[in-house]
């Protein structure tokens, strides 16, 4: 379903102002949208609030797309207070209220579970997101919700593949659609294509009331700062890196992996040709990270500007 086009306008280098980056970010959602399916006619959308500058960006934008697309959606905007101490309740509902967004506070003290279940010194944060998606998806299905959509954006995609990959031993990142195990919920993510640093600069603008994320006192974000150091510091170098790790993940090429369960799905375990199987072995194609100096095929070099333009 088409919404209506936005140019791209303004950027870091030539000044963003709050209309030319509101701009930008709008497009990248009803860009995401398109290409995913996200935002459907008739939706009827939960949206998750944290009081993050994330979240706060997506009640905004999604305010501002429902009067650019050409069907209705609708949209409610979901608070879970999980009991965390010093949690300031009144800042959401504030911010809802002075903007006339329909919202819904709900109560939950997983706070206390979590802190009475988990031993000191171990991290919270398994036993807490799992908890506060079960209250979430319950929601979602009370309120009638057609969908759930997150505040996670294209920098927390590319940290979580690269998390799941040095720590996890599984090549996944998060998709912008996925329905739940139990086919109850859909969860999108409309920011998917959005960068951070926009969305950080967007709420500087909108002078969003954000609340502080270390409230719990969870120690989970260690492993998440090394992978945020070392794709800053990789990003120093080539501000493309972002880009072509975000690019990888919708160029996957399952013949070159070694996934048993995928390649028998999808009956490719067995080399079909020079160009998939054999010639890779013998050196022609074996992810040559410099664009192909070891003289393998032209055609896998993909230029890092065309990458990093997303
Ligand atoms: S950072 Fe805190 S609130 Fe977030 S999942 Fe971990 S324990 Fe829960």
């Amino acid at each position: 379903m088409k919404t209506a086009v936005f140019g791209e306008t303004g950027g870091p280098e030539g000044g963003w102002t709050k209309e030319t980056l509101e701009k930008r970010l709008v497009r990248r959602v009803a860009k995401a949208s398109e290409d995913y399916g996200l935002i459907e006619p008739n939706d009827h959308i939960m949206v998750c609030v944290s009081g993050g500058k994330d979240s706060y960006g997506l009640v905004h934008l999604l305010s501002v797309l429902q009067r650019h697309t050409p069907f209705r959606f609708t949209f409610v905007a979901v608070n879970l207070d999980q009991g965390q101490p010093g949690f300031p309740k009144d800042v959401i509902p504030r911010f809802m209220e002075a903007h006339g967004y329909d919202y819904r506070v709900i109560e939950r003290d997983t706070y206390s579970v979590v802190t009475d279940k988990i031993p000191e010194g171990k991290t919270y944060c398994s036993l807490c997101s799992r908890l506060r998606r079960g209250i979430l998806y319950d929601t979602a299905v009370k309120l009638g919700a057609t969908k759930i959509a997150l505040g996670h954006h294209r920098d927390d995609v590319i940290e979580t593949l690269l998390l799941n990959l040095f720590y996890s031993g599984q090549m996944k990142a998060m998709p912008p659609k996925l329905r739940s195990d139990d086919g109850r919920n859909i969860v999108i993510r409309p920011l998917i294509y959005c960068h951070e640093e926009e969305l950080a600069r967007f709420a500087e603008f909108m002078k969003f009331p954000i609340i502080p994320c270390d409230l719990c006192g969870s120690q989970d974000g260690l492993h998440r700062k090394k992978v945020k150091n070392l794709i800053a510091g990789l990003h120093g170098e080539n501000s493309a890196v972002k880009g072509t790790i975000f690019a990888a993940l919708g160029n996957v090429r399952p013949t070159h992996l070694l996934d048993k369960k995928l390649t028998a799905k999808l009956g490719i375990g067995v080399a079909s040709g020079p160009d998939e199987g054999i010639a890779a072995l013998e050196g022609g194609d074996v992810g040559d990270d410099e664009g192909g100096g070891c003289g393998g095929p032209a055609t896998n070099i993909v230029p890092l500007g065309r990458l990093a333009s997303r």
